[in-house]
């Protein structure tokens, strides 16, 4: 018997139970368009630049067309979000289409906003030009960088058109939408296995897990109570490398919730991300975030902790004993200020260790906290700092500070002393200074995507006019290099960009 079209249920929102997905049908768009694609994604799912320009490439990464023997569909997952758990979650507006395997690794391929699931709750499915676009060059640009992250294969609009509240003015509008499709070894994430602890389904918690260790995490073993925590490890560790690694490229998330932190330690949906400016502890991009700014950029390490809590409240049930999770968790806090003070020793270029490092670092962040000092122009130009010539220290990063009026006499023998400090540190070391400035540009980078660079292209974009996203996504490639053609985007934020952030629905 054949149902009538309107009758299939796939997509219908309800409470999904004993399962980890629902298969799922894309939404036909009206008339999709491709607006980029990435050639470092393509190679590495076997695709050429002319696979690109075919009308099945642009049908299927838009979710116009389902690729012949593949069943897509969306995953189940709850989560904490900013500390409260919020029940069943799931991919609301992400489908997964399939798997690729080539050169022995295996890709998961997802759209996002191509359309409701049963996982949609209120929402619809969809996503907007401009928050797609903020994913899609963000995430490439986070994997040059270094960070771990899903990638992105292809930018397109839907030729839908998509209303939106509009937070400034409690209005709604229509905006262009959008489909980004993204790419991962695995989409799955701590919420996806808190679902099964807090539905009490066991079983299926176990063959989650199973499957994430046999796929993912092979060189754990077969499961056992031990792999189990081994597992629990690794995830702890991958998830702390991640966020050290965010604190180094000054990265804030803005939404640290469980069902936003992967499995794999990738850095995984970008939307009120936002990255540091002024060099601000207490700054988040998230307006939604509240008085005490949760996710806040100096908190993001206590989030990943509290997070793994959630993780371990969810696994226990595998393994009935709460001690090896809490030594694992007791690890964390230790590896933490391990990791976060080598890498702070990494952006000054000191290799040997010193115990007086604790303290220069935390001056400098004092310091840096005196009056808004940009850190990517501070820790970029500091590789041009001289030993020898430490009353010029101030100088050197003099581009860094907004506000040159704040330097006052006070500012300045601060940051004095603290050159001089600095200076006395750098004489311990057996690089010279062409080698020192060499080691600290590889993990300083010169170019990131400034909240407002994102906003240009956004802008732009809303008008027809894609080249931006291509000139950016380019930059963004070679973030630790010398670009001479591009270095008016190693520069301040301009004045009129000032608390303004990008929105991530
Ligand atoms: P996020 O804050 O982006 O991590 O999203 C939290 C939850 O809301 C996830 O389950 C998303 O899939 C869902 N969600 C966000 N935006 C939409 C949308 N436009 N339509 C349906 N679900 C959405
Ligand atoms: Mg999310
Ligand atoms: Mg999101």
């Amino acid at each position: 018997t054949q149902l009538p079209a309107d009758t299939v249920i796939e997509n219908t929102r309800r409470q999904v139970k004993n399962a980890c997905f629902s298969f799922v049908k894309p939404k036909q768009t009206a008339k999709p368009e491709l607006l980029h694609v990435s050639p470092e994604m393509l190679k590495a799912l076997g695709l050429t630049p002319e696979n690109a320009e075919e009308t099945e490439f642009l049908n299927v990464f838009t979710g116009n067309t389902v690729y012949k023997n593949t069943q897509p569909f969306a995953m189940c997952y709850g989560g904490h979000q900013f500390g409260n758990w919020a029940g069943q979650l799931g991919d609301g507006r992400a489908i997964n289409l399939f798997e690729v395997k080539y050169n022995n690794t295996q890709w998961a391929v997802q759209l996002k906003g191509a359309g409701e699931t049963p996982y949609s709750r209120t929402a619809d499915g969809l996503a907007v030009l401009r928050s797609s676009i903020r994913e899609y060059l963000c995430s490439e640009a986070m994997f040059h960088l270094g960070v771990p992250t899903t990638r992105a294969l292809s930018l397109a609009l839907s030729g839908d058109q998509v209303l939106r509240d509009m937070m400034y003015n409690g209005n709604s509008a229509y905006e262009k939408g959008a489909i980004v499709s993204r790419i991962a070894p695995s989409f799955l994430r701590f919420g996806s296995y808190q679902i099964l602890a807090a539905n009490q389904d066991i079983t299926t918690l176990k063959t989650l897990v199973n499957y994430t260790i046999k796929n993912f995490f092979p060189e754990l073993g077969a499961p056992s109570k031990e792999t189990y925590i081994a597992f629990f490890k690794t995830v702890a560790q991958q998830t702390l490398k991640m966020i050290v690694n965010w604190q180094r490229v000054g990265f804030v998330h803005g939404v640290m919730n469980t069902d936003n932190m992967s499995i794999l330690g990738l850095t995984i949906d970008y939307g009120p991300y936002g990255w540091l400016e002024g060099f601000d502890f207490g700054w988040t991009p998230n307006t939604t975030d509240g008085q005490h700014k949760r996710y806040r950029f100096a908190n993001q390490p206590n989030m990943g902790l509290w997070n793994l809590y959630q993780l371990a409240n969810a696994l226990y049930p595998l393994v009935d004993e709460a001690e090896p999770f809490e030594t694992v968790l007791e690890q964390y806090k230790t590896d933490f200020e391990k990791l976060s003070l080598s890498m702070m020793r990494d952006k000054l270029g000191l290799i040997i260790e010193d115990d007086a490092d604790k303290m220069l670092i935390q001056d400098l962040e004092d310091n840096l906290h005196l009056t808004e000092t940009d850190m990517t122009i501070f820790f970029r130009n500091l590789s041009n700092f001289s030993l020898d010539e430490a009353s010029k220290g101030l100088n050197v990063i003099n581009d860094a500070f907004y506000i040159q009026d704040e330097i006052t006499e006070d500012v300045k023998s601060k940051w004095n002393a603290w050159f001089k400090r600095y200076a006395n540190r750098l004489k311990l070391e057996e690089a010279n200074s062409e080698e020192r400035k060499q080691q600290m540009n590889l993990v300083n980078p010169k170019y990131v995507l400034r909240n407002y660079m994102a906003q240009l292209a956004i802008d732009n974009a809303n008008k027809g006019d894609y080249q931006l996203i291509d000139v950016l996504f380019n930059l963004l490639k070679k973030p630790y290099s010398e670009q001479p053609e591009n270095e008016k985007w190693f520069a301040k934020r301009p004045e009129w960009a000032r608390h303004k952030v990008g929105c991530s629905m």
